[in-house]
């Protein structure tokens, strides 16, 4: 066989890889070679044949559409490699190419010689061989771009991320990274890290172990290691964060041959973190402690309570709860202002918390309040000792702002479960109790009875029947007559307006009772308007129609004088009910002025220069400063009632008196008895020199119709 003659073909099909080339080259080469007139080739798909080549002489569509029908035939009929076939004069040989498809030659007017058809085949396969061959070196070209393409990605992922990431051997030997791990381990380019180990960077000899250690154990385990929080002191000796995941790399066998690790700085965030912490401590220490005192609040105080509460219930143990209120702490901010006053509540918060035990908790409730528990107490003794303690460590004087001050404290104690079984119900009651020791006379502590809790009640109705009465004006003003007296005659100088509740029963409520009262409440305000007008009116009616009422006294209490308004309202109701200034007269307690002398001063001062007459009532009982008494400007005296009650068998009360009148002379100022209630009174007050007498003697508070019989 002339295999020569294939020669040139032969070559043609090794010159190239490319298919296409490889293609254009060798079949337009066949042809000539064989004379032939086209030729086609197929390659064989799952479910169809697909065009590989044709020679530009073959277009025609209907025959290109019968060969390929052959082809198909010939594939399902599984007919011989070769059939040929005869259409006019043009003779079809379709060659099966082995499994791979068909290649078609058509040549005209003469048959392909007999001879030559062996030598196609041969060179059939040899194409199907070269066919083959750039097939392959297409696909690992093919695949070539692909991992190229990945290779990219990838290089573009992890040096885009902003993680650091490196891969290590099994025997922890770095065969990579990406830039920013490059970065960290102080290497230029990556090849300066493949093949070290991590004893031969940058870190210190403990880090170092840390890490490769760490790899181990990964590897080891076969086990990821995922996002682990975990630090480092970089080289300027700051402690860094980082989240690192260490993964085992596995070969197809499942073996471990490697380690890909990642980490990522979280030091901002965990910083971060910190601030926050810091911040919600602060909010939380903020809301549940006194800013002043930096004690705990009601908030935190109940809280711990009711947790004690809880615990002593399955100990079957007591806890005492104690209401600290400051005895007239009014007074210090008064006289040496609100800061002072402030510091004065910090000290006293201070001493009350050394005095108790730690397993105890002092809270500030709000003003001069200080609330206490004592916890696991087993007897009573506990708790008078504590409470011992607690007055004693106040008898030391305090000394702020250079002042040295003594101040005192009045306690309320209850007991759980005695007398209460919640948090809520304790405090209440020791509330009430530390009241009672105000009403015992301050500085002391009383221990709660069932009795202040009906006491309290009625305190509140009162309080509501009182709001009642003001805004429904259910109160008279009573008179009682004031008389200039020598031995022989009496002489109605003039009366004192006092003031009379009648309640929803009818039933007269004594002034002692709700005057207090309203004073706590500022009920006082209102009422004391009222009496001013009631009185104002009263006494300018009396004048109008001829009558002679001589001075009417008005009593009122320092917190209605330091009312901003005070003084405009009394103004006021003079203009408008006609009253004159001479006719008025205004009586304040001894002790009233004496809470604070020097704002006395200035107060009382206002009224004197409108001509008004003033007095001090109750004298004798509020301990006055003679110093203050001679700058206060004062008309009157009068005798607190409790001293002219045992005269004249009581020889100290009317040594007192005595000495009261001789004061009062010195210092110009008239005296007033008031509470006479006797002949034999009366006699040894005009003897020693007292001329003016109030007092049932000579008549009890009158109706404004029946005082005026002295008119
Ligand atoms: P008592 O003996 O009846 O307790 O008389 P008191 O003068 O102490 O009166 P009370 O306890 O009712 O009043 C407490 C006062 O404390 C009322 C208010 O003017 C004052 N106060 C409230 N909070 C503060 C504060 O934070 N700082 C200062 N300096 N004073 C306060
Ligand atoms: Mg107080």
């Amino acid at each position: 066989m002339n295999y020569l003659l294939f020669h040139d073909i032969y070559m043609s099909m090794g010159n190239t890889f490319k298919l296409d080339e490889m293609l254009n080259e060798c079949i337009p080469n066949i042809v000539n070679k064989l004379n032939c007139f086209s030729s086609v080739l197929y390659k064989k798909n799952a479910d169809n044949y697909e065009l590989l080549y044709v020679t530009e002489n073959i277009v025609e569509t209907r025959e290109y559409e019968h060969i390929l029908n052959k082809v198909k035939e010939q594939f399902k009929e599984k007919s011989s490699v070769l059939i040929i076939e005869k259409i006019g004069d043009i003779y079809y040989y379709f060659f099966e190419l082995d499994e791979f498809g068909y290649l078609v030659l058509t040549k005209c007017n003469d048959p392909l010689e007999a001879n030559i058809l062996d030598l196609i085949k041969h060179m059939n396969l040899k194409l199907l061989h070269a066919i083959k061959s750039c097939e392959k070196h297409g696909l690992v070209q093919k695949l070539e771009n692909e991992l190229q393409i990945n290779t990219n990605l990838i290089n573009t992922i992890i040096n885009t991320v902003p993680l650091r990431i490196f891969w290590k051997n099994r025997s922890s030997i770095y065969l990579g990274a990406n830039k920013l791990f490059l970065k960290d381990a102080k290497c230029n380019s990556v090849d300066t890290l493949i093949g070290k180990s991590d004893h031969q960077l940058s870190w210190s000899t403990d880090d170092a172990n840390y890490y490769s250690n760490e790899d181990q154990k990964v590897m080891n385990s076969g086990i990821a290691k995922l996002d682990h929080e975990e630090f480092y002191t970089d080289e300027k000796g700051n402690k860094r964060w980082v989240t690192t995941s260490l993964v085992p790399l596995k070969n197809l066998n499942g073996e471990v041959t490697g380690i890909l690790g990642t980490y990522y700085d979280i030091t901002q965030k965990k910083e971060n973190e910190d601030k926050l912490k810091f911040h919600r401590d602060a909010l939380e220490y903020q809301a549940t402690h006194d800013a002043l005192t930096q004690l705990p609040n009601r908030l935190l105080f109940i809280d711990r309570l009711e947790h004690s509460l809880y615990l002593a219930q399955g100990k079957n143990t007591k806890v005492a709860v104690l209401f600290v209120d400051i005895d007239n702490f009014k007074n210090i901010n008064d006289s040496f202002g609100h800061t002072f006053g402030d510091s004065v509540i910090k000290e006293v918060g201070e001493r009350i918390k050394d005095s108790i035990r730690i397993i105890d908790t002092v809270a500030r409730f709000g003003g001069d309040e200080f609330v206490i528990f004592l916890d696991n107490i087993s007897e009573i003794m506990i708790v008078t000792e504590i409470l011992g303690k607690i007055i004693k460590t106040l008898q030391v004087p305090l000394i702020i702002h250079n002042h040295t001050l003594y101040v005192t404290v009045s306690i309320g104690v209850t007991i759980y479960p005695h007398d209460a079984k919640n948090a809520h119900d304790l405090i209440i009651n020791a509330d009430m109790a530390m009241y009672k020791a105000k009403g015992m006379g301050r500085n002391n502590y009383q221990f709660y009875t069932e009795d202040m809790t009906q006491k309290s009640l009625a305190r509140m109705k009162l309080e509501s029947s009182l709001h009642k009465a003001i805004k429904n004006k259910d109160f008279l003003l009573y008179y009682q007559p004031k008389f200039k007296v020598d031995t022989q005659t009496a002489e109605f100088i003039g009366m004192e307006a006092l003031i009379r509740w009648k309640d929803e029963n009818n039933q007269f409520i004594s002034p002692d009772v709700f005057i207090p009262l309203a004073e706590e409440t500022g009920l006082i305000i209102p009422l004391g308007k009222w009496i001013m007008k009631e009185g104002m009116e009263q006494i300018a009616l009396w004048y109008k129609r001829g009558l002679n009422p001589g001075r009417l006294a008005l009593n009122f209490s320092m917190l209605q004088l330091q009312n901003n308004d005070f003084i405009s309202y009394f103004q006021s109701l003079l203009l408008e009910t006609g009253c004159k200034h001479e006719w008025l007269e205004i009586e304040i307690t001894e002790s009233q002025m004496m809470k604070n002398p020097d704002k006395t001063i200035v107060l009382l001062n206002l009224f004197h220069t409108l001509g008004i007459k003033i007095a001090i009532d109750d004298f004798g009982t509020g301990y006055s400063s003679l110093s203050y008494l001679k700058r206060l400007p004062l008309d009157i005296i009068k005798i607190d009632k409790s001293f002219i009650k045992n005269i004249p068998s009581d020889e100290e009360d009317l040594a007192i008196v005595k000495g009261i009148l001789a004061l009062s002379k010195s210092l110009n100022l008239t005296v007033i008895a008031e509470g006479v209630e006797t002949i034999a009174q009366k006699e040894v007050l005009v003897e020693h020199g007292c001329h003016f007498i109030q007092g049932y003697y000579y008549d009890k508070a009158l109706s404004a119709k029946d005082i005026e019989k002295y008119l």
